[in-house]
């Protein structure tokens, strides 16, 4: 067989010339329109920008233009800002170690315009006319002068025009729109103080007046999500957090609502990513993520932002130190929020129609805020008239379907009132009448939850109480089994069990924790460890969690199991006082809640 045959480039080695390294390096500051609407909105914040306006066409892909009223410049700045490595913004090694503002590369403006053709119009306060620096593709910048209000305004034309296998890398000018949108909402997250105005293809897709954080977010996600945050705040020496975390039930199907800002610039961090999320662990229905938006302060001398091209990491100092105090943070903040509140119902027509299952569990989906149509890709009209464009527009439909009515409040404890109406359906589900409406409780994981808990508390207090077996049970087990056993003994030992190991796989179980049900002692050991192996798939390092997990779900009553009304009623009392009473150990709802106007509603009386 013939040995491939392989290309030899047989030439010297050369500095590339200045145009060609700069197409190169604008690859990776400019990837796509997004990245040249950063780095605008960027610059407008670094000169004091007040008041910002972006407008892009075809998603940025034939226009971009920001405009600012923030400093300006003169004519020799204007001129400069466009050299490579020319930057305002440090001039020292030093205050590259104390980085405050966004820029610090001087490449921005270099590298866009080396790749899309650019008009800058900009004047200081002071001075009478704006300056205006054309420029297309490399040739030399073209000067002229024009009357025009203080501020910046750049315009580039067609991105990656003279880069073709850029240009062919760009998506569907719905998904560059998707990515400006991105970046304008986080920017706009970052600094409610400045008033943003987003325009798309000659449609205001956002006019967001300057504001407090508070009022931003409403005005990014509506009311209703929220209203479904818990405001968290924590100082320590090392840092200042503050910002917002989702209540568990409000889990979100993507990772996409996670922000982070670390002294006003948005980054991506593992690290704190992982604080945030272990905070949470059992609390989220399986396969949703929190939200979070977290503005970390810290001295800018304890981190270094210079890590990235898009600068969206960063490097701190004390990375154990930063995701104690998250961590501390997200547990606080949901402690004193509570259980969170109750899943709501969705019925929707559908549903009805399809005649499949008619009741849906939503945990409030991710709703993705922007004015996308995500079906039809179509961008939605702003409505008529003007009014508050960002509000309609931006409040997520979904969770209004998905929350009818108060949704918010959580449920009124059924079991305080003795009284309430109870049922049994299938020997599955607890029905219960509750005041604004109606209760549907699934026993089983409402159990697990219960035991779940139970065996936590069993493992924090490590006292060892078994309930003694009349007639011990003696057992033969897999040698798998009872290596693992062995190596479990302790923890089983506080749940509440009493084994002895006899060696040659033998056990004797001696006692069993009370909730373990009559007939099932023989079985239970074998169980728990055949759901303990395959929990530890998962996370190998959780063996209380693990064990406690399998213990509460070999343990708990079945769907199937008759309950009478003071079991039910117990069962419901005991879910309530768990810490969460909505999701189970595993991630399943527990309880849903139809209020009586959702019920109303459907009916038609209202
Ligand atoms: P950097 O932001 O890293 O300094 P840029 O290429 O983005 O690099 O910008 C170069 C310089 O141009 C900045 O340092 C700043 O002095 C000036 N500049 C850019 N945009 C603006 C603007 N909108 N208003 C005032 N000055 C600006
Ligand atoms: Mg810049």
């Amino acid at each position: 067989m013939e040995p491939t045959e392989r290309t030899i480039i047989n030439r010297r080695i050369a500095v590339l010339p200045d145009h060609l390294a700069n197409k190169i390096a604008a690859g990776e500051v400019i990837q796509r329109p997004e990245s040249a609407v950063k780095e605008l909105l960027e610059n407008s914040l670094d000169a004091g920008a007040q008041c910002i306006t972006v407008i892009i066409k075809d998603g940025g892909t034939s226009l971009i233009q920001v405009v600012d009223d923030g400093g300006g410049m003169d004519e020799q700045d204007a001129l400069a800002s466009f050299l490579r490595h020319a930057t305002s913004k440090i001039a020292s090694y030093e205050e590259l170690e104390e980085i405050r503002t966004y820029g610090f590369r001087g490449e921005a403006l270099a590298s866009i315009a080396s790749v899309a053709q650019v008009t800058m119009k900009t004047r200081r306060p002071a001075d009478d006319m704006a300056v205006v620096v054309r420029l297309d593709g490399g040739g030399a910048p073209r000067l002229s002068r024009e009357g025009r209000e203080p501020g910046t305004s750049v315009s580039v034309h067609n991105l990656f025009y003279n880069v073709p296998a850029r240009r062919k890398f760009l998506k569907t000018t719905t998904t560059e729109f998707r990515h400006v949108y991105d970046a304008v909402h986080r920017i706009a997250l970052g600094s409610p103080d400045v008033a943003i105005r987003f325009i798309s293809d000659d449609e205001m897709i956002f006019d967001l007046k300057p504001a407090t954080v508070e009022q931003r977010m409403i005005d990014l996600f509506g009311e209703r999500q929220f209203a479904s945050m818990i405001p968290v705040e924590e100082t320590t020496e090392l840092l200042a957090v503050r910002g917002f975390i989702g209540k568990p039930v409000f889990g979100q199907k993507t990772r996409s609502n996670q922000y982070l800002f670390l002294n006003g610039r948005f980054i991506v961090n593992r690290n704190i990513n992982h604080a945030v999320f272990s905070a949470y662990e059992n609390l989220l229905v399986k396969g949703t993520f929190p939200f979070f938006l977290l503005f970390i302060e810290v001295d800018p001398r304890r981190v270094d932002v210079n890590v990235h091209p898009s600068k969206m990491e960063a490097k701190f100092e004390d990375e154990q130190g930063i995701y104690r105090v998250v961590s501390t943070l997200v547990r606080k903040g949901l402690a004193a929020a509570g259980g969170g509140s109750v899943p709501g119902l969705a019925i929707g027509q559908r549903d009805w129609a399809e005649g499949g299952e008619s009741l849906r569990f939503t945990p409030a989906q991710h709703v993705w805020p922007g004015p996308v149509d995500r079906a039809t890709g179509e961008i939605f009209q702003p409505p008529a008239g003007g009014g508050d464009i960002s509000a309609s527009l931006l409040s997520p439909p979904s969770l209004e379907a998905a929350f009818p009515s108060a949704p918010m409040q959580g449920i009124d404890r059924a079991a305080e009132d003795q009284s309430a109406l109870i049922w049994q359906l299938h020997n599955k589900y607890i029905l219960s009448q509750i005041r604004n409406g109606v209760m549907i409780v699934d026993q089983h994981v409402a159990h697990e939850r219960v035991l779940y808990e139970r065996a936590l508390r069993r493992f924090a207090n490590e006292l060892q109480t078994a309930q003694q077996l009349l007639f011990p049970y003696t057992l033969q087990l897999v040698p798998g089994d009872y290596a693992l056993l062995t190596e479990l003994l302790p923890h089983f030992a506080l749940l509440g069990f009493d084994i002895k190991l006899f060696g040659k796989n033998t056990i004797v179980i001696e006692g069993v924790p009370p909730d373990v049900k009559g007939g099932q002692e023989e079985r239970i050991v074998q169980d728990i460890l055949g759901l303990y192996k395959e929990y530890q798939q998962h996370s190998p390092m959780d063996v209380r969690d693990n064990l406690a997990k399998s213990f509460s779900c070999r343990s708990a009553i079945k769907a199937g199991d008759p309950l009478n009304e003071s079991e039910m009623r117990a069962l419901i009392d005991q879910l309530f006082a768990t810490s969460m009473p909505y999701v189970c150990p595993h991630g399943r709802p527990i309880v849903l809640r139809i209020s009586i106007d959702e019920l109303d509603r459907r009916f038609g009386r209202t």
